[in-house]
């Protein structure tokens, strides 16, 4: 689950393509967002993005399947939301599927587990042993190797307090899929069950460290050629955000412990659709919770 309530002055971090894009190459194959192909992004990574878009979804749930050159076997990550009874069947039939990885619990990323591996039999792994089948969870820092590639956990906290990213190597070539803690576009909504703002810093300070020179492969929008900038953009906006509210708070003569959260959206985010404040409301929220432990 995401949303992308753009802040004043917050452009999109990536367009989004349509139709076709030539290769290095010279071929040509379509662009993202492509629904119901297994479009390839790198020689080991290609997706499958699900007709479920949505303001919460962006254009839809990415499926990621991970695949070295010429093994038999491949690795899906996020067997997509629970009604896309097609995408699940079309996982199924890819050859080999041998591990499902899920990077958070969000029923847009979790929602196919069971239709999948009764169709595969093989075994789902997440943070969190309520998504886990067949298998044990996920740990930070483990390290599988499946389907000729190394994949290496990373948790990632923040969008969720089970978010994880999966660090992708094959020979020298590197790709990192990160869920829902950065997108291919907008910006990531924290989840106010789990999710916090010190976390969310935490883990895109991890990612600038593993993911430069890595291709950013969102659970939603469009991927990206090199994780590392988008992670400093991302951090960057976070932070000028919080000199936002910094600034809001100074403005009304109010606290970080005492501010009402709506007020400051309604300073804050004036400028943005009505629609969006609950969302923003909530991302003030932890804002403020994170200035109070500062
Ligand atoms: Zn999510």
């Amino acid at each position: 689950m995401i949303l992308s309530p753009l802040p004043p002055g917050c452009r999109l971090i990536a367009p989004n393509y349509c139709g076709v894009m030539t290769t290095t190459d010279g071929s040509e194959q379509p662009a993202h967002p492509a629904y119901g192909t297994l479009r390839e992004v790198t020689p080991f990574a290609s997706v499958i993005l699900c007709d479920n878009p949505g303001m919460m979804e962006l254009d839809g749930t990415n499926t990621w399947v991970l695949r070295a050159p010429g093994s038999d076997e491949c690795v899906v990550v996020d067997p997509g939301p629970p009604k896309h009874k097609g995408h699940a069947k079309d996982l199924a039939e890819l050859p080999g599927v041998a591990l499902t990885l899920i990077t958070h619990r969000h029923f847009d990323h979790v929602g196919g587990i069971d239709r999948l591996h009764k169709r595969t039999g093989a075994p789902t792994r997440a943070l969190s042993r309520k998504h886990t089948r067949d298998a044990d969870p996920l740990r930070d820092r483990e390290v599988i190797e499946a389907a000729g590639l190394k994949i290496t956990v990373l948790h990632t906290p923040g969008h969720t307090g089970d978010s994880v990213s999966f660090l992708v190597e094959h020979d020298d070539e590197r790709a990192v899929i990160t869920g829902d803690t950065i997108l291919g576009s907008g910006t990531t909504v924290l989840d106010p069950r789990d999710g916090t703002l010190r976390d969310y810093m935490n883990s895109l300070n991890r990612l600038i460290v593993e993911g430069d020179g890595a291709t950013l492969l969102p659970a939603h929008g469009p991927d990206h050629p090199d994780l590392g900038p988008v992670a400093r953009f991302y951090k960057a906006h976070r932070e000028e955000r919080i000199d936002q509210i910094v600034a809001a708070l100074e403005d009304m003569d109010v606290s970080a412990k005492k501010a009402k959260p709506m007020k400051v959206v309604r300073k804050v985010y004036r400028d943005v659709d009505k629609k969006l404040w609950p969302a923003a409301r909530m991302s003030v929220k932890a804002q403020l919770e994170y200035l109070r432990e500062s």
